[in-house]
């Protein structure tokens, strides 16, 4: 595995590799890998030609009162974790590379960037979309993948990419757990063992909801209203949002039919976690 940190060497190995008719496959992520991450890499890895993973904890993403700081970071064991696997490229630049003295572009995906996430994160979607853009346009990866365990992110840049005619394709793959249903993430690193054991609440809520649709139950409130229950039962959790929505517009609907985005995000302690299950009715 080469490793990379200039968007210069980036550059000069993607020209080579296109000269190759090489297919790249592209994994954008914030390092401290998990399964959830490797599940994408070996995604990557089986359909393309040649891998690029990227490890950048993006501060546009950050809002001021965020934990960019305390953000998980192991460079090292990254590497070793990612040449194991087979990748071929890790791209890792400083912020000072990305972004230049006087920098002053960003993307914005209207309207979806609002909600969900976007309501507590301010500017955090528009970092999101900046930094992904910044990334298509030095990797020019043929296909990118991405999680549903961030569910409004992959919905946005799907967005951006047939608003802005880019040619890569975005493949979306499930959300890895723990045997216990918790959702992996980097941030779970941060939770002690009584935020572990609260953190359960996230997926427990979600399976609470399916079970209740799957009975028959179709009216979003009551689903939240029993989501939020099972939540409000957990001292360290404090709710941000429980939202029941169509995946398009991410517009809240009033009852589920057919195809339904259950999302949430609960504080354990200071850590904000997000999870999410898609729930499809037959009739
Ligand atoms: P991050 O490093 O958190 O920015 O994540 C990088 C990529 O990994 C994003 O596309 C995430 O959606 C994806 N990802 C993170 N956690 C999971 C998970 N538990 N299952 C599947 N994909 C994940």
């Amino acid at each position: 595995m080469r490793l990379l940190r200039t968007i210069k060497e980036m550059k000069k190995v993607v020209r080579e590799l296109k000269s190759q008719g090489k297919i790249i496959g592209f994994v954008p992520t914030m390092g401290y890998l998990h399964e959830g991450h490797l599940g994408l890499v070996r995604e990557s890895i089986r359909k393309a030609d040649s891998t690029v993973v990227s490890i950048f904890v993006n501060p546009t993403q950050f809002d001021p009162r965020e934990d960019f700081k305390e953000y998980p970071r192991d460079l090292k064991r990254d590497s070793e974790i990612l040449e194991k696997e087979g990748v071929d490229f890790l791209f890792t630049p400083d912020a000072d590379e990305i972004y230049s003295d006087g920098y002053k572009t960003y993307v914005e995906v209207h309207d979806l960037q609002d909600r969900l996430c976007g309501r507590t994160r301010t500017g955090h979607f528009r970092g999101v979309c900046t930094m992904v853009l910044k990334l298509f346009n030095i990797v020019l990866p043929d296909v990118s993948f991405f999680g549903q365990k961030d569910a409004q992110q992959a919905i946005i840049l799907k967005r951006m990419v047939k608003d802005l005619d880019l040619d890569v394709k975005i493949e979306i793959l499930p959300i890895k757990r723990e045997k216990d249903g918790l959702a992996l993430s980097s941030r779970n690193t941060c939770l002690n063992p009584e935020e572990r054991k609260a953190a359960l609440s996230l997926s427990k809520s979600l399976i609470e909801a399916r079970m209740k649709i799957e009975k028959g139950e179709r009216d979003s409130e009551k689903i939240i209203q029993r989501m939020r229950k099972i939540i409000g039962e957990e001292p360290l959790a404090e709710l941000d949002y429980i939202e029941i929505i169509e995946m398009n517009e991410l517009n809240p609907i009033t009852r589920v039919e057919k195809e339904a985005l259950i999302a949430l995000a609960v504080f354990i302690g200071k850590v904000r976690l997000i999870d999410n299950i898609i729930v499809r009715t037959k009739e």
